[in-house]
């Protein structure tokens, strides 16, 4: 019987989780964590994500507050936020929402924030972090997948892992997760060559190529676990409008160990890592014990 690894479910006890430490600390420090959020420029789909990140600080008591930009705004002004972000004491974390207005280095931008208020984990030292095997804030989606994995009692050691995708976001921080892990692990990407003689080997299959429907049968091993990373909107033949993810789950699902549904599966884990980076880095920043060291390996 194929596991259907529940996203959704295990976010909402990570909430829990989140909020006993919240209202642990609160009385000792007198604040609770702080999140800013800056968003620039009307891309639809980063109003749903902030959106939601927004709905989800509410529900564990982290204070959020987003700073919108117009899609006018240059590298110095949104810089210039940055740094009074940075200053500003009652937030633990700072969110840059990408993707940003074309002509907007995003590089730049998130090298300008204080590496302890990265709660994205995309800061070079962070990920330099991560390089190390040092404890630190981690890129969310990647860490999502960890969790979801480690929570499904999916062990890695001694696997063969197969990452589609090589993204800062997304591709090489999950590599080195996978790896510090102790997978076996390969990269593929869009210049690899047939990759599915490669992927047909994986134990575990991380899909982030943001392609709809890219992944299928041909392309796996039975019993194979497969996480989707993709998410995208698309039309259907009757001209619904529905969400789907890089694979093609329906026709997946019947063969694998374990898989990951679009939605409910990767998302709602990315919004979860989020909330344990802003509350770690409250326990930081305050002074009070680290406990979600587990989470963030
Ligand atoms: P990206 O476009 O930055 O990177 C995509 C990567 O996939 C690239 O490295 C590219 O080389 C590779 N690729 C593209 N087409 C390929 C192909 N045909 N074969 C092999 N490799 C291919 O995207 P990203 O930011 O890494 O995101 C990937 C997907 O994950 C997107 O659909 C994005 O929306 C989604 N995403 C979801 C979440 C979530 O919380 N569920 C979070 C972040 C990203």
């Amino acid at each position: 019987m194929t596991i259907r690894l529940d996203g959704k479910k295990l976010a909402h006890e990570l909430e829990l989780r989140l909020k006993e430490e919240i209202n642990a600390g609160l009385p000792k420090v007198g604040r609770p964590p702080g999140l800013a959020v800056i968003r620039v420029g009307d891309d639809p789909a980063s109003g749903v994500y902030v959106s939601n990140k927004e709905k989800a600080c509410s529900r564990v008591g982290v204070r959020s507050s987003v700073f919108h930009l117009s899609k006018e705004a240059t590298n110095n002004e949104i810089k210039a936020k940055i740094q009074e972000l940075n200053d500003n004491n009652l937030f633990d974390g700072i969110l840059l929402q990408l993707p940003l207005p074309k002509g907007i280095d995003e590089g730049i931008l998130l090298k300008e924030m204080l590496p302890n208020k990265d709660v994205d984990g995309l800061h070079s030292y962070n990920l330099g972090k991560l390089l190390k095997g040092e404890v630190g804030p981690r890129s969310c989606t990647p860490a999502g997948v960890m969790a979801l994995l480690s929570r499904n009692k999916i062990s890695l050691e001694g696997k063969r892992a197969v990452v589609i995708g090589r993204s800062i976001l997304v591709g090489k921080p999950m590599a080195l997760m996978l790896q510090a892990a102790n997978a076996t692990v390969t990269v593929v990407h869009s210049k690899t060559k047939d990759f599915a003689h490669i992927t047909k080997q994986a134990d575990l299959l991380v899909v982030a190529a943001g392609q709809p429907n890219l992944i299928g049968e041909e392309h796996i091993r039975k019993n194979s676990v497969v996480i989707d990373v993709g998410i995208h909107r698309i039309t259907d033949n009757q001209g619904r409008s529905r969400l789907c993810g890089d694979v093609r789950f329906e026709e997946l699902e019947p063969l694998v160990q374990a898989i990951t549904p679009v939605p409910g599966g990767v998302g709602p884990m990315t919004v979860a890592m989020l909330l344990v980076n802003t509350v770690s880095r409250w326990q930081e920043h305050c002074g009070l014990s680290f406990s979600l060291g587990d989470l963030l390996l």
